[in-house]
Protein backbone atom coordinates (compact mmCIF):
# COMPACT_ATOMS: atom_id res chain seq x y z
CA UNK A 1 0.00 0.00 0.00
CA UNK A 2 1.17 3.56 -0.66
CA UNK A 3 2.28 5.97 2.08
CA UNK A 4 0.27 9.33 1.88
CA UNK A 5 3.56 11.12 0.72
CA UNK A 6 3.59 8.83 -1.99
CA UNK A 7 -0.30 9.44 -2.64
CA UNK A 8 0.23 13.14 -2.81
CA UNK A 9 3.12 12.79 -4.97
CA UNK A 10 1.53 10.71 -7.58
CA UNK A 11 -1.31 13.44 -7.55
CA UNK A 12 1.53 16.50 -8.08
CA UNK A 13 2.40 14.03 -10.92
CA UNK A 14 -0.94 13.96 -12.41
CA UNK A 15 -2.19 17.43 -12.05
CA UNK A 16 1.65 18.55 -14.14
CA UNK A 17 0.44 16.57 -17.04
CA UNK A 18 -3.45 17.54 -16.36
CA UNK A 19 -3.35 20.60 -14.47
CA UNK A 20 -7.29 21.90 -16.31
CA UNK A 21 -9.12 18.64 -14.95
CA UNK A 22 -12.36 19.25 -14.23
CA UNK A 23 -15.83 17.64 -14.82
CA UNK A 24 -16.58 17.63 -18.38
CA UNK A 25 -20.07 17.52 -18.59
CA UNK A 26 -21.79 20.24 -20.02
CA UNK A 27 -23.95 21.77 -17.35
CA UNK A 28 -25.31 25.47 -16.07
CA UNK A 29 -26.31 24.85 -12.96
CA UNK A 30 -26.64 21.59 -10.79
CA UNK A 31 -29.84 20.67 -11.91
CA UNK A 32 -28.78 19.90 -15.15
CA UNK A 33 -25.59 18.43 -13.71
CA UNK A 34 -27.59 15.90 -11.55
CA UNK A 35 -29.33 14.84 -15.32
CA UNK A 36 -26.38 14.91 -16.69
CA UNK A 37 -24.79 12.53 -14.47
CA UNK A 38 -27.71 10.15 -14.35
CA UNK A 39 -27.47 10.20 -17.94
CA UNK A 40 -23.98 9.18 -18.34
CA UNK A 41 -24.41 5.66 -16.43
CA UNK A 42 -22.24 3.34 -18.64
CA UNK A 43 -22.36 6.04 -21.48
CA UNK A 44 -19.51 8.50 -22.11
CA UNK A 45 -19.41 12.20 -21.18
CA UNK A 46 -18.78 13.02 -25.10
CA UNK A 47 -21.87 11.44 -25.63
CA UNK A 48 -24.03 12.79 -22.66
CA UNK A 49 -22.83 16.15 -24.00
CA UNK A 50 -23.86 15.90 -27.36
CA UNK A 51 -27.28 14.66 -26.05
CA UNK A 52 -27.63 17.68 -23.37
CA UNK A 53 -26.61 20.29 -25.61
CA UNK A 54 -30.14 20.05 -27.43
CA UNK A 55 -31.82 18.57 -24.48
CA UNK A 56 -30.86 21.66 -22.03
CA UNK A 57 -32.60 23.93 -24.59
CA UNK A 58 -35.56 22.18 -24.21
CA UNK A 59 -36.09 21.24 -20.79
CA UNK A 60 -34.59 23.72 -18.00
CA UNK A 61 -36.34 23.14 -15.07
CA UNK A 62 -38.16 20.00 -13.36
CA UNK A 63 -41.65 20.71 -14.20
CA UNK A 64 -40.63 20.87 -18.10
CA UNK A 65 -39.63 17.43 -18.17
CA UNK A 66 -43.20 16.45 -16.84
CA UNK A 67 -44.84 18.71 -19.07
CA UNK A 68 -44.07 15.86 -21.79
CA UNK A 69 -45.10 12.31 -22.25
CA UNK A 70 -42.94 9.53 -21.42
CA UNK A 71 -42.38 8.52 -25.18
CA UNK A 72 -41.58 11.79 -26.07
CA UNK A 73 -38.41 12.11 -23.42
CA UNK A 74 -37.39 8.90 -24.07
CA UNK A 75 -37.29 10.06 -27.61
CA UNK A 76 -35.13 12.91 -26.93
CA UNK A 77 -32.31 10.77 -25.48
CA UNK A 78 -32.62 7.41 -27.22
CA UNK A 79 -28.90 7.78 -28.53
CA UNK A 80 -28.26 6.89 -24.61
CA UNK A 81 -27.94 4.07 -23.44
CA UNK A 82 -30.21 2.42 -21.19
CA UNK A 83 -32.51 5.35 -21.86
CA UNK A 84 -35.71 4.12 -20.95
CA UNK A 85 -35.04 3.34 -17.34
CA UNK A 86 -33.34 6.53 -17.67
CA UNK A 87 -36.16 8.63 -18.65
CA UNK A 88 -38.50 6.88 -16.21
CA UNK A 89 -35.93 7.78 -13.39
CA UNK A 90 -35.73 11.15 -14.83
CA UNK A 91 -39.32 12.04 -14.83
CA UNK A 92 -40.03 9.78 -11.10
CA UNK A 93 -36.79 12.22 -9.74
CA UNK A 94 -38.39 15.47 -11.22
CA UNK A 95 -41.46 15.41 -9.33
CA UNK A 96 -39.45 13.78 -6.33
CA UNK A 97 -37.42 17.57 -6.39
CA UNK A 98 -40.67 19.35 -6.80
CA UNK A 99 -43.29 17.57 -3.95
CA UNK A 100 -40.27 17.22 -1.73
CA UNK A 101 -37.33 19.47 -2.03
CA UNK A 102 -38.98 22.87 -3.37
CA UNK A 103 -38.03 22.89 -6.56
CA UNK A 104 -34.15 22.52 -5.90
CA UNK A 105 -31.48 19.53 -5.92
CA UNK A 106 -30.55 18.66 -2.61
CA UNK A 107 -27.29 19.13 -0.98
CA UNK A 108 -26.40 16.20 1.08
CA UNK A 109 -25.75 12.51 -0.03
CA UNK A 110 -28.32 11.41 2.17
CA UNK A 111 -30.75 12.61 0.34
CA UNK A 112 -29.54 12.82 -3.18
CA UNK A 113 -29.71 9.17 -3.09
CA UNK A 114 -33.05 9.17 -2.42
CA UNK A 115 -33.70 10.34 -5.79
CA UNK A 116 -34.54 7.88 -8.29
CA UNK A 117 -31.61 6.33 -10.34
CA UNK A 118 -29.17 7.88 -7.91
CA UNK A 119 -26.65 6.05 -6.87
CA UNK A 120 -23.39 6.72 -4.26
CA UNK A 121 -21.50 7.43 -7.10
CA UNK A 122 -23.62 10.31 -9.04
CA UNK A 123 -24.48 11.52 -5.29
CA UNK A 124 -20.80 12.22 -4.71
CA UNK A 125 -20.24 13.75 -8.18
CA UNK A 126 -23.29 16.29 -7.86
CA UNK A 127 -22.03 17.33 -4.00
CA UNK A 128 -18.44 17.73 -5.13
CA UNK A 129 -18.75 19.40 -8.70
CA UNK A 130 -22.10 21.29 -7.91
CA UNK A 131 -21.92 22.28 -4.02
CA UNK A 132 -18.11 22.23 -3.89
CA UNK A 133 -18.50 19.35 -0.81
CA UNK A 134 -15.28 17.15 -0.50
CA UNK A 135 -16.16 13.70 -2.04
CA UNK A 136 -14.23 11.22 -4.57
CA UNK A 137 -16.87 9.56 -6.39
CA UNK A 138 -15.58 6.36 -7.97
CA UNK A 139 -16.09 5.63 -11.19
CA UNK A 140 -14.70 2.79 -13.89
CA UNK A 141 -11.28 5.35 -14.29
CA UNK A 142 -10.85 6.24 -10.63
CA UNK A 143 -11.50 2.71 -9.62
CA UNK A 144 -8.75 1.12 -12.65
CA UNK A 145 -5.67 3.94 -12.02
CA UNK A 146 -5.74 3.40 -7.69
CA UNK A 147 -5.57 -0.03 -8.43
CA UNK A 148 -2.64 -0.41 -10.81
CA UNK A 149 -0.75 2.19 -8.97
CA UNK A 150 -1.43 0.52 -5.53
CA UNK A 151 -3.36 3.10 -3.69
CA UNK A 152 -5.89 0.11 -3.64
CA UNK A 153 -5.98 -3.36 -3.32
CA UNK A 154 -7.34 -5.38 -6.87
CA UNK A 155 -9.93 -6.97 -4.72
CA UNK A 156 -11.34 -3.87 -3.27
CA UNK A 157 -14.80 -2.70 -4.18
CA UNK A 158 -15.75 0.40 -5.50
CA UNK A 159 -16.93 1.53 -1.75
CA UNK A 160 -13.86 -0.29 -0.42
CA UNK A 161 -12.25 1.93 -3.20
CA UNK A 162 -13.34 5.23 -2.24
CA UNK A 163 -13.17 4.73 1.66
CA UNK A 164 -9.65 3.84 0.90
CA UNK A 165 -8.55 7.06 -1.18
CA UNK A 166 -10.54 9.24 1.63
CA UNK A 167 -8.35 7.54 3.72
CA UNK A 168 -4.65 8.02 1.71
CA UNK A 169 -5.73 11.71 0.47
CA UNK A 170 -6.03 14.96 2.73
CA UNK A 171 -10.13 15.88 2.18
CA UNK A 172 -9.03 19.24 0.85
CA UNK A 173 -7.75 17.41 -2.30
CA UNK A 174 -10.69 14.69 -2.53
CA UNK A 175 -12.75 16.95 -5.08
CA UNK A 176 -9.52 17.50 -7.40
CA UNK A 177 -8.43 14.20 -7.04
CA UNK A 178 -11.47 12.60 -8.32
CA UNK A 179 -10.49 14.76 -11.56
CA UNK A 180 -7.06 13.87 -11.77
CA UNK A 181 -7.66 10.11 -11.32
CA UNK A 182 -10.47 10.74 -14.07
CA UNK A 183 -7.93 12.72 -16.03
CA UNK A 184 -5.20 10.26 -15.65
CA UNK A 185 -7.11 7.26 -16.62
CA UNK A 186 -9.24 8.99 -19.44
CA UNK A 187 -6.50 10.21 -21.72
CA UNK A 188 -3.32 8.48 -20.38
CA UNK A 189 -3.47 5.32 -18.46
CA UNK A 190 -6.13 3.93 -20.50
CA UNK A 191 -8.25 0.65 -20.58
CA UNK A 192 -7.10 -0.82 -23.13
CA UNK A 193 -3.79 0.24 -24.19
CA UNK A 194 -2.15 2.73 -21.35
CA UNK A 195 0.41 4.71 -22.55
CA UNK A 196 3.33 2.83 -20.70
CA UNK A 197 5.95 3.96 -22.43
CA UNK A 198 5.65 7.41 -21.68
CA UNK A 199 4.52 7.67 -18.39
CA UNK A 200 6.08 9.27 -15.33
CA UNK A 201 4.45 7.26 -12.84
CA UNK A 202 5.66 3.66 -13.77
CA UNK A 203 7.85 3.50 -11.53
CA UNK A 204 4.98 3.51 -9.36
CA UNK A 205 2.49 1.35 -10.76
CA UNK A 206 2.04 -2.03 -9.91
CA UNK A 207 0.19 -3.05 -13.26
CA UNK A 208 3.71 -2.78 -15.45
CA UNK A 209 5.76 -4.01 -13.25
CA UNK A 210 3.29 -7.56 -13.23
CA UNK A 211 3.48 -7.07 -17.45
CA UNK A 212 7.34 -7.04 -17.29
FE1 LIG B 1 -0.94 3.42 -16.30
FE2 LIG B 1 1.01 2.26 -17.68
FE3 LIG B 1 1.47 4.51 -16.33
FE4 LIG B 1 1.05 2.22 -15.05
S1 LIG B 1 2.79 2.71 -16.38
S2 LIG B 1 0.18 4.21 -14.53
S3 LIG B 1 -0.48 1.24 -16.38
S4 LIG B 1 0.10 4.26 -18.09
Amino acid sequence: MKSKKKVLEILDKMEDMFPNAECELYHRNEFDLLIAVLLSAQCTDKLVNKVTAELFQKYSTPSDYLKVPLSELERDIKSIGLYRNKAKNIQSLCEMLINSYNNSVPESREELIKLPGVGRKTANVVMSVAFNTPAIAVDTHVERVSKRLGITKEQDSVLQVEEQLMKQIPVEKWNLSHHLFIFFGRYHCKAKNPQCNDCNLSLDCKFIKKKK
